[in-house]
This record gives C-alpha cells, structure tokens and sequence, in this order.
C-alpha cells in the first residue's frame, strides 16, 4: 500500500509492502550521489536481497554500527566527516537502512550536513514504525536519550516487509509495544483486534496482518503529529508509557518497546488509583496478557525504584520537580497529570504484587 503524510505541505509518500525496496529507484536524485547508509548487522542478513533490488543502481554504501551503537557524538563526527571527504554537495541524498536508531542518526547527520540534505528512510524493525513518522532525528548524550537532535522530515518512507523476516522475538516485542501504544490511543476496538490476532507470542512472530496494524500505528501517529507538530500539546499523548518505561530501559538495559509496554501497565496501576480509567480487571487481563507474549515482567523484581524515579524526574518533559504522565481518562481520551512520589512508590510495590501472583 501506499499513502501520503497529511500535514498542511510538504508531505511525503510512505510505501508499506514486501518489496517495497524495488520503489527506491523512482525517488533518487539523478546526477548526484545517492549513499545508504545501512545497519551493518541488517547488511549481513539482507545482502543478497539489496543487491537483487539495488544492484543495478547507482549508489554508495556505507554500513554503520549496528543499533543504538551509532547514536554517539564521536561516531556522528567520524561518519560527517566520512560524507564531506566524499565531497557531497546540498543535492546529495542520504537513505537510511536500519531500525529507529539508524534512521534517528542518518536523519541527524541529514539535518545538519551542509544545513540539510534530503534523505529517505527505509526502516527495518517494527519499532520504526513509529521512529520514521514525526520528523524527529537526533543522537544520544551522555546524560541521556536523543538530547541533540532536530526535526527534519524525510522524503519518502519505503517500508518493506521483508526485512521484518529476520528481526529476533525481543525485537518482535519491542516493535509491537508502539503498536499497542498506538491502538490504545485509538480506542478499544483496536486493541481488541491485535489481541484476536496475536493472542500469543507464537502468533505474534509469524506477523500475520501487521502490514494493516503498522499502517494503524503510522496513521495514528501521523494524525497527532500533524495536529502539533513541535510538541505543544496533544504530541505529548505519544509518550504514554514513556515516562516509567524509559527509566526501567535506561537501569535494566531491556528493549525500548518492552519497557514502554510494561510503562503502559504502569500507567495503568497510577490511574486505578487514581480512580481515571482502569481497574483491577482491566490491569488482570493486560498482565495476562503480557505474559503470553513474554514480556519480561520479572525485570520489575530486580528494579530500584528509587533509582527509577530519579530517572523519571530527569525527564525532559517535567515541569519543576513534579513527574508529568500520561494518564487515561476515557476510551480514548487522556490527560497529562502530575504524580507524586508516594503514587510512585505505591504503584509500584502494587505492581509487583500483581505480577508475582
Ligand atoms: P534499532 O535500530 O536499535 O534496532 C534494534 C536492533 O535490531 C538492532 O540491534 C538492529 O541491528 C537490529 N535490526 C534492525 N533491523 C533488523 C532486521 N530486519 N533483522 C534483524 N535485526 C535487525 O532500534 P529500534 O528498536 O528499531 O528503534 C529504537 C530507536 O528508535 C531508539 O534509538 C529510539 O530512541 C528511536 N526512536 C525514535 C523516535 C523518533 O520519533 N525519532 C521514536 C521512537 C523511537
Ligand atoms: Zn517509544
């Protein structure tokens, strides 16, 4: 399928379907250099398929630190450095191949080379699902996530499915978590769709369907975005699960997603007792649930929350001292409260109650 962003001007095309890396060739800039710039371990399993599909083109390569790994300072100079001794002009394109860590750091050095270069993004997890729509780039500091960065939209998005084959189970997890963010902020029927067709983490992986799910999620997100574009106001509602999810990433290391998933439970235990939305049942059947997809829900076992809380209250978007969450109040409406650290630490001993049950 294809379809186009809806912002006011500007837009772009997003391509969703296997073999969508054929549609490359329409959207690169003739007589100027065209470099990808590639997830090395994505290179490694695709690089049969990429030449099947590229080969005939005329274009640079450049494999890159797989993952997370790129987003550094010093590695966003050296590969600068590495495109001007190519001696790229303002017309040159860069394409992104990777997950939302490639395309986070290719839009990055996109955004600032020679003040901005068009480039594309061609993702390759389910979690850039969510990182290739919005126009945020940008790398990590050393006190924390995506702390230098820009906004600075692509010029197409060429989502091919096939790339999704080789993506291991936590990465599965970690991608479908903002997919569920994404039917949450939807409504019910939604959810209740992804829980009908993956009931289980053995349906998951086969990613039956998850081309109309991630057109959902990019939908859903789009819509947001284009209502606030620089985060004013409802673009805040994207980070539910966010605010305890990053904290539980950043101490235990697990997957953006998983975190984020078990931020949205969470999330679920401060509204129960806040009297908002949810209720024992409603947390009962997503912890359920959680679990049948593997969610690691033990980490919460070994986690300090203190520890946790010292990083929530790190968190960009707080005002003075208070931690600001996103919180539901309806089917799909929801606010952004502020939680003190008594609801913290109460929720969260609560939490663990509920999933060593
Ligand atoms: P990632 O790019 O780190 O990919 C995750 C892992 O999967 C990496 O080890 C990578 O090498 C591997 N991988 C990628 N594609 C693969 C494939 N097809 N087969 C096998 N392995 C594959 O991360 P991600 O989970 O895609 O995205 C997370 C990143 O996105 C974070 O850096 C986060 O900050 C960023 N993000 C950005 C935005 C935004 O709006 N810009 C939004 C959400 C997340
Ligand atoms: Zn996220």
């Amino acid at each position: 399928m294809k379809f186009e962003t809806t912002y006011k001007d500007n837009n772009y095309p997003i391509i969703l379907k296997q073999n969508a890396l054929a549609e490359l060739k329409h959207y690169l800039k003739e007589n100027e250099q065209n470099i990808v710039l590639i997830d090395q371990d994505v290179y490694r399993y695709h690089k049969d398929y990429i030449k099947e599909h590229l080969g005939q083109l005329d274009i640079k390569y450049l494999t890159i630190m797989s993952g997370e790994a790129c987003k550094q300072l010093s590695y966003f100079e050296s590969i600068s450095e590495k495109l001007l001794s190519l001696n790229i002009t303002r017309q040159s394109q860069l394409i992104a191949i990777g997950g939302g860590a490639t395309g986070d750091f290719v839009g990055f050095l996109a955004s600032t080379l020679l003040r901005g270069l068009d480039f594309i993004q061609i993702p390759t997890t389910l979690l850039a699902h969510d990182s290739a729509i919005g126009g945020k780039v940008g790398i990590n500091a050393s006190v924390g996530k995506n702390l230098i960065g820009a906004f600075h939209r692509p010029q197409a998005v060429i989502y091919d499915l096939k790339f999704l084959d080789t993506l291991p189970h936590v990465e599965v997890r970690s991608g479908y978590g903002e997919i569920y963010k994404h039917a949450i902020l939807n409504g019910e029927a939604e959810q209740h769709k992804l829980m009908d067709v993956y009931p289980s983490i053995k349906e998951l992986v086969q990613l039956e369907d998850i081309a109309s799910f991630l057109k959902m999620g990019i939908e859903t997100k789009l819509k947001i975005v284009v209502e606030d574009e620089f985060e004013g106001g409802v673009r805040k509602h994207l980070n539910l699960g966010h605010t305890f999810g990053h904290g539980l990433e950043y101490l235990t290391k697990i997957a953006h997603g998983e975190a984020v998933m078990i931020g949205i439970l969470f999330q679920k235990v401060i509204n129960k007792n806040k009297s908002l939305y949810d209720n024992c049942d409603s947390i009962f059947i997503f912890i359920n649930y959680l679990k049948e997809l593997g969610y690691p829900l033990n980490i919460i076992n070994q986690a300090d929350i203190e520890l946790i809380f010292d990083y929530m209250k790190k968190d960009k978007k707080n005002i003075g001292q208070t931690i600001q969450m996103v919180l539901q109040t309806g089917e799909s409406s929801f606010t952004i409260e502020s939680v003190s650290k008594d609801e913290v630490i109460k929720a969260f001993s609560e939490l663990k109650a509920l999933i060593n049950d």
